[in-house]
């Protein structure tokens, strides 16, 4: 696993998708650049999410809110308060760690241990194995889940009631010992505020202080009733965003799954008090059949039902994805209650209220919200879609199996040899086919290693020209999956290539 994550990073580098920031400066940490076949693939998870949410939907609509927002905006969200997490610095190691996750990954070795009997159980009985049964009569796995479940369950009773002493009693009795230096010698707990405070104007004593902002939603709140008049929305209706947030991360060593800087793609959902469960369940099931949509496999996504619920929610899930390190939390979909925009209503002192005609009177909406993470979607999809293939003449190939709406190059286009006419040919493809594709135009090397070459980089088809080319306008498209290659006329590449990426 961890020689996959390990490829993962290195492959992002060296094909030109992820760079660290400020590489020759040694990096920074946890914040990285999107490199030019990054940036496409970025801005097509952005196309993709947005076109499902915003173009499919009539009655969701988009907007761009400003990074800074009025300073009052974060203590009405209760950022200022309650953003934060429970750290913990080991005395010895001078490490520092964020306490729950310390916690978790504890509780999920335990809960690796019953999977491990189970799949060893799966193999032993063969098709008369019946999970659910053989977890309810085998003391071991029973125990091992139970263990795990009691773990979360007092750290999530802990972390709600602020008794931070005790998440520290919990990671001295079980033992818990600095990942690093195996040390278990640990300070208290604290907790950490994780925005990122910045000062706006220049004159010392009229200078504003002002935060990053940590998430898109709170710039749907504030907008939610000029979105709703000017747009004459009728309740039920969504807004959504994509856009830069910031945290302070404490534990930031994970590539792009948890960075300092990064980029969500949001959705508030504005309900009728009372219909937010039943848009709760309708979000959770649309959102997941979106990712699975992808082709990535079914069985790498799973949803995490919360126990421990953040101040502004009545339930909420994750979307968890099989990631190198496993199953880790990709979506959010929350219900928000009128947590936010009565605290705005309050701060602010301005009504934000929908008047519903029907009835004739106003009330406050409920929010039902979706966030994804777009660099963690990137590293969802990336991750999975790269693979080392054995060929069948026993060599090997390394394949990004980009689902095709997604990959940043469409099309590659290859001169057999760079004489005759052929790169003329080319030319002549490449300036026909830009107008609704990113196509490139390649030259180097051997043929062979130029398809490997745009394996590489998850380009779908690779069309070459040839010498019969010039006798009968015809060419050769290659499958980068199947690697069959087909002739066909130069007039029916655009309708291949479009049947094949078209969203
Ligand atoms: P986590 O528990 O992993 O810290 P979270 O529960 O704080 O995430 P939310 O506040 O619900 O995350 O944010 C919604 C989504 O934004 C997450 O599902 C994730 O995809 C993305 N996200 C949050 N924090 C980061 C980060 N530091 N780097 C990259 N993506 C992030």
């Amino acid at each position: 696993q961890d020689d996959l994550f390990k490829n993962v990073i290195s492959h992002a580098k060296e094909y030109g998708f992820i760079f660290p920031s400020s590489e020759i400066y040694d990096g920074l940490s946890a914040v990285y650049d999107y490199a030019q076949n990054g940036v496409e693939l970025k801005k097509n998870i952005r196309e993709y999410w947005w076109k499902a949410m915003v173009q499919m939907h009539e009655n969701i609509v988009g907007i761009d809110a400003a990074i800074f927002m009025h300073p009052t905006t974060w203590k009405a969200s209760g950022h200022v308060d309650a953003f934060s997490d429970p750290l913990i610095d080991n005395k010895d190691s001078k490490k520092r760690y964020r306490a729950d996750v310390l916690i978790e990954d504890y509780a999920e070795k335990i809960n690796i241990k019953a999977q491990k009997e189970i799949e060893k159980a799966k193999v032993r009985f063969g098709d008369a194995f019946n999970e659910a049964e053989f977890v309810s009569t085998n003391e071991r796995v029973k125990g091992y889940l139970d263990q795990k479940n009691a773990i979360l369950q007092r750290m999530a009773r802990s972390l709600e009631s602020d008794n931070l002493a005790d998440v520290k009693a919990l990671i001295e009795e079980l033992g818990i010992a600095c990942p690093e230096s195996g040390s278990k010698n640990w300070t208290e707990v604290r907790q950490f505020n994780l925005m990122f405070a910045t000062k706006l104007g220049a004159s010392a004593d009229t200078a504003m202080d002002l935060y990053l902002r940590p998430e898109t939603a709170q710039g749907i709140f504030v907008n939610f009733l000029n979105v709703q008049k000017t747009g004459r929305m009728k309740i039920p209706f969504g807004i959504a965003q994509t856009g830069k947030a910031f945290r302070n991360e404490i534990v930031a060593r994970q590539f792009i799954f948890r960075m300092r800087e990064f980029e969500q793609m949001e959705m508030q959902f504005f309900v009728k008090p009372g219909e937010e469960m039943q848009w709760y369940e309708y979000w959770k099931q649309t959102r997941l059949a979106w990712h699975q949509s992808l082709g990535l496999g079914a069985e790498n996504y799973r949803f995490h039902d919360h126990e421990k619920l953040a101040h502004y929610a009545n339930a909420a899930a994750d979307i968890e994805f099989n990631f190198p390190f496993g199953f880790k939390e990709l979506e959010g979909i929350h219900s928000r209650t009128d947590f936010d925009l009565k605290a705005h209503e309050e701060y602010s002192g301005k009504k934000l209220q929908f008047f519903d005609n029907e009835t004739n009177s106003s009330y406050v909406p409920y929010v039902v919200e979706t966030s994804v993470g777009l660099d963690r979607m990137f590293l969802a999809v990336f991750s999975k879609a790269l693979q080392e293939e054995t060929l069948e003449d026993g060599s090997t190939r390394t394949v990004l199996r980009l689902p095709s709406v997604l990959a940043p190059t469409k099309a590659a286009v290859l001169p057999l040899v760079k004489k005759d006419g052929l790169p003329e040919i080319a030319r002549e493809i490449i300036e026909d086919l830009k107008w609704d594709f990113n196509v490139a135009y390649d030259e180097k090397d051997a043929v062979g290693r130029r398809y490997r070459r745009q394996d590489a980089l998850g380009t779908p088809f690779c069309i070459t020209v040839d010498h019969q080319t010039l006798e009968d306008k015809t060419v050769t498209i290659r499958h980068r999956d199947s690697m069959e290659q087909q002739r066909v006329t130069i007039s029916e590449l655009r309708g291949i290539i479009y049947n094949e990426v078209s969203m």
